[in-house]
């Protein structure tokens, strides 16, 4: 039986953010203004346990959850994160993904494969190393990340590689990106610039709309669109009409697609997010902590999950992003 919300939609997909912490400082995600010294981050003792993770998920399994994506801050600075992914990997019939600038993926990417990942998403904003520069803010080279995704790919990881568009910054950058993955099997995605969190300075003319991006595409490599792999996916499939693979958008903003969101979030301290732009969650660390039987920690999620009206995205105006929420980077992408 699936767990439904008050609009009907089921709960299929969970985030957990591992870690609130990162090694870049992306402009429109971490701005060092705000992550800087005196920044807060969450104190050890406060992060769930890789036992409780595990715990927490084949709750959610059990509620019918089918795809687990792994995020942050950056996930792969979390301490043996591995060991994660092989307790998740047990659990049957699960999807598991993993989302990461990919600064560690050298290092990372077989023991993250042999340990029973799925797949993974790699973060890459353009090829032109000074705009990449610029926008992960602490200097990290393009280089670093497509050797990642080469060591991602030799470990037999497939990958998808996501590019945040932003105006002026980095829209010059879409059409080298999308030559350089044709036909490299690597699914490469745009996704339009959110205002998730309440420090990236967001406005609607930073916003390069998923539309222009494919009317760019499509005047220099054909494109034609594609059937959705599932109901509830969150980027639109559009195939090259030369058969070298597809790209996909994800127009949160333009087209906002809350009636299929079917997504829980998970912080890395333990609380449940409805929704990507909430304000607040729901403490499922203290329920897990409290001695709570495996039944009340399904109750808790359902009852939170039923109760579920999110539709940030479908109500957005010009005057929603001045409302309160949770940074992407404590909530994970
Ligand atoms: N550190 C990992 C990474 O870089 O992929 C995982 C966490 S990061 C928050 C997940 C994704 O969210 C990244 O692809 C990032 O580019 C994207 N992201 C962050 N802030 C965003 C925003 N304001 N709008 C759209 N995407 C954003």
């Amino acid at each position: 039986m699936a767990t439904t919300d008050a609009f009907r939609r089921p709960l299929r997909d969970l985030r957990i953010s591992v870690t609130d912490r990162c090694n870049c400082r992306c402009v429109y995600c971490m701005p060092k203004e705000v992550f800087g010294r005196d920044h807060r981050f969450l104190e050890r003792r406060e992060l769930l346990s890789f036992e409780e993770i595990e715990r927490v998920a084949r709750t959610f399994v059990g509620l019918g959850v089918e795809k687990i994506r792994i995020t942050g801050g950056e996930p792969l600075v979390r301490r043996n994160i591995e060991e994660l992914i092989e307790k998740l990997a047990r659990i049957e019939g699960l999807d598991l993904t993993l989302t990461t600038n990919a600064s560690l993926l050298p290092l990372k990417a077989q023991a993250l494969a042999d340990a029973g990942l799925t797949r993974v998403t790699v973060s890459l904003d353009s090829l032109d190393d000074t705009v990449f520069r610029s926008m992960n803010d602490v200097d990290f080279p393009v280089e670093r990340v497509l050797a990642g995704i080469d060591a991602a790919g030799a470990a037999g990881l497939p990958v998808k590689v996501n590019m945040v568009v932003k105006r002026g910054v980095n829209e010059d950058s879409v059409l080298p990106m999308a030559e350089h993955f044709r036909g490299t099997g690597h699914v490469l995605r745009f996704i339009e610039f959110m205002d998730v969190g309440a420090t990236n300075g967001w406005r609607m003319d930073d916003v390069v709309s998923s539309k222009e991006i494919v009317a760019a595409i499509d005047a220099e490599f054909p494109l034609e669109p594609a059937e959705p792999n599932y109901r509830g996916e969150v980027a639109r499939r559009w195939r090259y009409r030369d058969g070298a693979g597809e790209i996909g958008v994800i127009a949160s903003v333009t087209q906002p697609f809350c009636g299929d969101c079917t997504r829980a979030r998970l912080s890395a301290e333990g609380r449940l997010y409805t929704c990507l732009f909430a304000a607040s969650g729901h403490d499922l660390r203290a329920v897990v902590r409290s001695g709570a039987s495996d039944e009340e920690l399904a109750e808790s999620v359902r009852s939170v999950w039923g109760r579920r009206t999110d539709r940030y995205s479908d109500l957005r105006t010009a005057g929603t992003p001045d409302l309160p929420r949770v940074e992407m980077s404590y909530i994970g992408g």
